[in-house]
């Protein structure tokens, strides 16, 4: 049994889906602060806060033979914000988890790392063996996390993977699950947002960065691609008995602007878009150098930006009824 903490979020819910598709048995803990009880549509769910002492409650009723690690808060803007916030849970709250793995004798572990880790980085495509220097409290509340997970697999019988996720965006071909956020920041769904009409313009964040058109560059990788990628970290943490780290991009960067472009192409509509200040914490590069998993996992990712704008508007015409 695999337990995924955060299934009921947007990339656990996805992951969950995979690992049932794979054949594995799955329970989500989640305490639904961002999650929804609706996308735990496979295997069992558990509401439990995994920085909670009772989450053992959970190790004793299943034999968990590993932990998917997506419970997390990740919003780059609200971390700037409230810092502390960040590195309670996404940090301590983990050791918590850690700490009662251990007790359990559960010794495989994938970690939701980010790209966030590299902050702004020496050089582009990015590789893991970078320095890793993140500019914002997101970034730093995983990089310290990570660092946490090495100690441990020095230390003790336990192996870990971490995944140092780009740009998560799309979702579920068949609309099953998919990209809900309360309130929502990222910039595929605000600017499907608009598409929809749900809001009257998208407003580009500083166009004033050190790239090509001045708008940040990202990596935009399919939430299917990063779920397949989590099926083979699972694979590798059974086989080997070793820990590792891997990013996982698509390996090409585009612009907001080239963002909006292709949504307006993929939706067949026009909308407003404004230039409004830079948003704090945001690097201008962020491109995934993904050599290291596609060699050592056998991973590639199977969908480009298009197909990644594709399905996250059908999600989004299902779930705003039009
Ligand atoms: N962005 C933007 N307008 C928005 C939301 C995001 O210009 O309304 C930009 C943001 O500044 C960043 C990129 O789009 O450069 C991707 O942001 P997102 O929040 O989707 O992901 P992040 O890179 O922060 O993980």
């Amino acid at each position: 049994m695999i337990l995924i903490t955060g299934g009921a979020g947007y990339i656990g819910s996805h992951t969950n889906k995979a690992l049932h598709n794979a054949g594995y048995d799955t329970v989500v803990v989640d305490n639904l602060c961002k999650g929804y009880e609706n996308f735990v549509k496979w295997g069992n769910f558990e509401n439990y806060d995994f920085g909670s002492k009772t989450l053992r409650e959970v190790f004793e009723k299943y034999d968990i033979d590993g932990v998917i690690h997506f419970a997390a808060f990740s919003s780059v803007a609200e971390s700037v914000e409230m810092p502390q916030k960040y590195f309670k849970n996404n940090y301590k709250n983990t050791l918590n988890l850690l700490q009662i793995m251990r007790e359990f004798g559960v010794n495989k572990f994938i970690l939701s790392s980010t790209a966030a880790v590299y902050g702004n980085p020496d050089k582009v495509p990015i590789t893991e063996d970078q320095d890793l220097k993140p500019i914002n409290p997101y970034g730093h509340s995983k990089f310290i996390t990570e660092k946490a997970l090495e100690r441990e697999a020095e230390k003790n019988d336990f192996n870990f993977v971490s995944l140092r996720y780009f740009n998560a965006a799309g979702a579920d071909f068949d609309c099953e699950v998919g990209e809900f956020h309360d309130p929502e920041t990222h910039l595929i769904p605000l600017v499907l947002d608009a598409a929809i009409g749900k809001r009257e313009s998208i407003s580009i964040f500083g166009d004033d960065y050190n790239t090509a058109d001045g708008t940040c560059v990202r990596d935009y990788i399919h939430v299917n691609d990063l779920a397949d990628a989590h099926i083979r970290a699972y694979e590798y943490l059974c086989d080997k008995n070793e820990s590792n780290i891997f990013n996982l991009g698509n390996g090409q960067g585009y612009s907001v602007r080239e963002v909006i472009d292709m949504c307006k192409k993929v939706t067949g509509r026009d909308f407003e878009v404004k230039i409004d200040e830079r948003r704090e914490g945001d690097p201008d590069i962020l491109i995934a150098d993904s050599a290291k998993i596609k060699e050592k996992l056998g991973w590639t990712p199977k969908y480009n930006l298009e197909q990644i704008v594709e399905s996250a508007w059908k999600w989004h015409k299902k779930i705003n009824v039009i």
